[in-house]
């Protein structure tokens, strides 16, 4: 007799639960299944879904695993190939007066396949984020406006409830749905978010060619900047050094994605207490600027920074006008993670998760996406040795991987992030530099990158 076309729902159709539905889709000659993906959001133009992120050499190689030729052909518009002695992709440390403390051994490469192919050693590409998501929509029959609220498992199969009264069932559920995960949170109740007592704000800015500059005759064209002051205050900058197109415009315009950390505690001073309206634009972007004047010393460098804030648009920009698809409302946010390991006991069952929903990360070393698309890429493997017997051992293979996995890059990430926003004063900061310089001369000699080993 014929079996069943086993049915999975994916929930979240950010990057890590498209690309699954894309590996399933792919082994289809292997092993066959009917898969739903729906998503909260009203369509692709309703949320930002922008910033660069680096695409590195374990996440291209899964992502090309998992995505049809027809989707592969279309990497170049997200990821651009590097523009030989003009870009340097990889990760550059600075002190916030420009002093260079790391630059981890990153392989050039000339396109993402040849990203996927370093084996030993780091390699990345700064990828726009938007336009991956955007890529890999195309010809998925994605249902939008559709929230999941939670599920219900049975003997049979899993009953998965929406937002607007509905309801689908399936045989494996994917809770693919970002750290706020409604999946997540039933399944594991006690799993709960860590947050870091850092506060970050993000933007997405069009900056002039100039200004980039003479960011880079300080910093370098690393293409993935942090600087750390001596507060616990922290920059990134972030960029491609490839002009937006645009109409009319004079000067090339570069899109850069900014963030700005600091202790959240500095908010929250009983003698001085700060005056931030979050859904304000303009507010939030003074009190950036207000902060930077205050823990970073009077420089060159801090000049850079101050103007790059000014460049974020002060109140929501028409749509039309804006360069870049949609526009991210600058606000405070607070740095949270989820390690998966802080629970003794993750039962596994015909509900699993993937991506931000498992273990959302500090973006500090860049590998929350990667680790989306290597579950993507893992779970469908394991997947092809689904039956309607032994079900819960694929899915129990591919959590005991990802388990270890991100847990150890949750907690790799959280631990240089809390180290980072640790003041460490004047004097702190000239043993800082010492030995973060020593690292950085340890790891370039023996061309190995020490925070992302395995
Ligand atoms: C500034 C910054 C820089 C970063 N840099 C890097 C980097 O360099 N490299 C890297 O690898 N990672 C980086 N990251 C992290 C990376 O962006 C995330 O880890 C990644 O996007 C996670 O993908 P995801 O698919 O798991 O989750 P998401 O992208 O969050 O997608 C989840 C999807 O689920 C949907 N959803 C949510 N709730 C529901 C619901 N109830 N029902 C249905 N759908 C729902 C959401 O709308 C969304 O579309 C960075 C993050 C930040 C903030």
């Amino acid at each position: 007799m014929q079996q069943k076309i086993p049915t999975v729902i994916i929930s979240g159709a950010g990057l890590g639960g498209l690309t699954f539905y894309h590996a399933l889709i792919k082994n289809k000659d292997k092993k066959e299944f009917n898969v739903k993906i729906f998503e909260r959001e009203s369509g692709p133009q309703d949320r930002w879904q922008g910033y660069h992120i680096g695409i590195n050499n374990k996440g291209a190689r899964s992502l090309i695993n998992c995505i049809p030729s027809s989707v592969a052909l279309d990497l170049p518009k997200a990821m651009p190939n590097p523009i030989p002695d003009v870009e340097y992709h990889g990760f550059s440390l600075t002190d916030h007066t420009g002093n260079l403390l790391l630059r981890p051994p990153s392989k050039q490469v000339k396109d993402v396949y040849e990203v996927a192919k370093v084996s030993t050693g780091f390699s990345a590409i700064i990828t726009y984020r938007d336009r991956l998501r955007d890529i890999l929509l195309e010809n998925v029959p994605l249902q939008w406006g559709k929230k999941c609220i939670g599920y219900e498992e049975t003997e049979e199969g899993v009953w998965v409830f929406f937002e607007d009264g509905s309801k689908e069932f399936c045989d494996i559920l994917v809770g693919a749905d970002g750290i706020h995960s409604p999946v997540r949170k039933q399944k594991m109740p006690e799993l709960q978010i860590f947050y870091y007592g850092i506060t970050q704000v993000l933007a997405d800015v069009a900056v002039p060619k100039s200004i980039l500059n003479r960011l880079i005759k300080f910093t370098g064209k690393g293409t993935f900047q942090e600087t750390i002051g001596l507060n616990g205050d922290t920059t990134f900058v972030i960029f491609r050094l490839i002009p937006i197109k645009e109409q009319e415009q004079n000067e090339p315009r570069y899109r850069v994605t900014l963030a700005f950390g600091y202790p959240t505690k500095l908010d929250n001073d009983e003698q001085n207490p700060v005056k931030v309206d979050d859904n304000d634009p303009a507010s939030v972007i003074e009190h950036v600027k207000r902060m930077i004047r205050k823990l970073r010393s009077e420089c060159e460098l801090t000049d850079i920074m101050l103007e790059l804030w000014d460049l974020v648009p002060k109140t929501t920009p028409d749509p039309k006008e804006y360069p870049f698809k949609t526009y991210n409302p600058v606000q405070r946010r607070q740095l949270q993670d989820v390690n998966p390991l802080a629970v003794d006991v993750w039962t596994s069952s015909r509900v699993t998760l993937l991506g931000d929903a498992a273990h959302a990360m500090s973006p500090i070393l860049g590998l929350g996406a990667n680790d989306a698309i290597l579950d993507a890429d893992k779970l469908s493997q394991a997947l092809l040795n689904y039956s309607p017997e032994n079900y819960i051992s694929c899915i129990k293979e591919y959590e005991n991987e990802m388990l270890k996995r991100t847990s150890a890059d949750v907690l790799k990430s959280r631990s240089i992030a809390l180290r980072q926003s640790s003041p460490v004063g004047y004097f702190g900061s000239i043993f800082r530099n010492a030995i973060m310089k020593t690292v950085n001369f340890l790891m370039n000699f023996f061309d190995t990158n020490l925070f992302l080993r395995d």
